[in-house]
């Protein structure tokens, strides 16, 4: 029977959703994580998980752990609702057009969209595994042979094992090597993202955007307004240590995202000001961003928390080939990075997780070889997961002028 080794490089979503699935098949794991600590960097607030997301949680997670992201996972009415730039409704779509089912619900009873907070996430898939998670370990190259792969890292050390899983993100080292022709697009959309504290958003927004998975209003020269909240469900219970002390989690702020963005010609065509400013200077920056637009939404940025802003430059992978498979495989943004206007990328990354975790656990069972299977891992992968970066380029494309993917 093979006795399997899989080093994972990255402990983002992807990465520790694979880990958890193989602690339960029962296969060795090590992930190597080139930040210090798991809130090194900050990487965002809401996350949209729709059913490809739940689905694979509740494969990879031990029950303990899957209550506890349904405990904490707030349940919005499942539609994205587009306003004017007075915050009027002009119409309520469906959420997630792409999964056809036309229920809410999955069979089991669990919603198909919910809104979580990144961090308690991170926190929930982490739970378990601090004894294989190597912190402050950047991968800089591998190396393959007959027998196995060796991972090189920045501080000279060297690790072994039969797999090497690049979950390294977008400017992944392992694609780097596997796949130097692969591609990364600048899309040319720049955004500002802050936290409205609920009690403000109370007060200021309509309430269907404190219920709907996402509201959106855009002007003509499509910059646009998005707002998601995340009310933390039973907080009563939540609230309490009791809850859940192994994850570490004992309360969470409810809060209301808010992202402004649009072309980067609207942002001044500025990126290196973009990456200096401070908080207040984007929460400033954001506010002027909607000059000309009625009050009620143009005062909604100065309402964030005045610590919370920071700006992301909007990248897309180009969809390519992945030939021939090798030992160092790759999952989530480190191969189809998608661009966060459909909220999908993190979901696909876990559902990649899931299915790259099957595979291996299969491949360890002696039920299938390590080549055959990985095979079909990176040949289904990589038609969704391409399918939905050209979706989501798309659909930027029409509403925020972002720049296409080449054809
Ligand atoms: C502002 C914003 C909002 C978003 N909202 C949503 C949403 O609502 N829903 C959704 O589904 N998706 C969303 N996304 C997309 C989602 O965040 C990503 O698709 C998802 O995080 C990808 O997961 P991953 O594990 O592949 O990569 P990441 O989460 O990027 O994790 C990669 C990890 O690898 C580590 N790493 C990098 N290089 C190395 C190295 N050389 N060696 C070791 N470690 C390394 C990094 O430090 C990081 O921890 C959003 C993205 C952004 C930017």
């Amino acid at each position: 029977m093979p006795k399997l080794k899989v080093m994972i490089a990255g402990a983002g979503l992807g990465g520790l959703c694979l880990a958890q699935m193989l602690r339960r098949g029962d296969v060795e794991v090590e992930i190597f994580e080139r930040d210090a600590s798991p809130w090194d960097r900050p990487q965002g607030y809401r996350l949209h998980i729709d059913r490809d997301g739940v689905n694979a949680l509740r494969e990879v997670l031990p029950d303990n752990l899957y209550r506890l992201f349904e405990a904490t996972a707030m349940r919005p009415l499942p539609f994205t609702t587009i306003v004017d730039t007075g915050l009027k409704e002009l119409r309520r779509m469906p959420s997630g057009g792409h999964d056809k089912s036309p229920s809410h619900w999955l069979a089991e009873g669990i919603a198909q969209h919910v809104n979580v907070n990144r961090a308690t996430l991170r926190h929930i898939l982490l739970t378990g595994l601090q004894d294989v998670c190597r912190f402050g370990a950047r991968l800089l190259r591998y190396e393959t042979d007959a027998e196995g792969v060796t991972a090189v890292f920045a501080d000279g050390s060297t690790e072994r094992g039969d797999i090497l899983v690049g979950a390294d993100g977008i400017r992944s080292a392992v694609r780097r090597q596997r796949l130097p022709e692969a591609r990364i697009m600048d899309t040319g959309v720049r955004a500002i993202y802050g936290r409205i504290p609920i009690e403000q958003a109370q007060r200021l927004l309509p309430k269907q955007v404190l219920a709907d998975v996402f509201t959106v209003a855009s002007d003509d020269r499509r910059v646009f307004l998005g707002l998601g909240p995340v009310v933390f469900p039973n907080r009563p219970h939540v609230a309490s240590d009791k809850f859940a002390p192994e994850a570490g989690l004992s309360s969470q702020d409810d809060y209301v995202v808010c992202i402004i963005g649009g072309r980067r010609e609207y942002f001044g065509n500025d990126d290196a000001m973009l990456r200096e400013a401070g908080s207040q200077a984007l929460q400033a920056l954001s506010g002027r961003m909607l000059d000309g637009w009625p009050v009620a939404a143009r005062a909604v940025p100065a309402q964030g928390d005045p610590t919370s802003f920071f700006s992301i430059e909007m990248h897309t992978s180009v969809p390519c080939d992945l030939g021939e498979t090798s030992r160092a495989t790759l999952l989530g943004d480190a191969i189809h990075a998608i661009t966060p206007t459909l909220g999908r990328g993190a979901n696909v990354a876990m559902r990649d997780a899931a299915l790259l975790g099957h595979a291996i656990v299969a491949v360890e069972r002696g039920e299938v070889g390590l080549a055959l299977a990985l095979n079909a891992y990176e040949r289904e992968m990589t038609g969704y997961g391409f399918s939905v970066v050209r979706e989501s380029a798309s659909m930027g494309q029409r509403l925020m002028g972002q720049d296409p993917l080449p054809t």
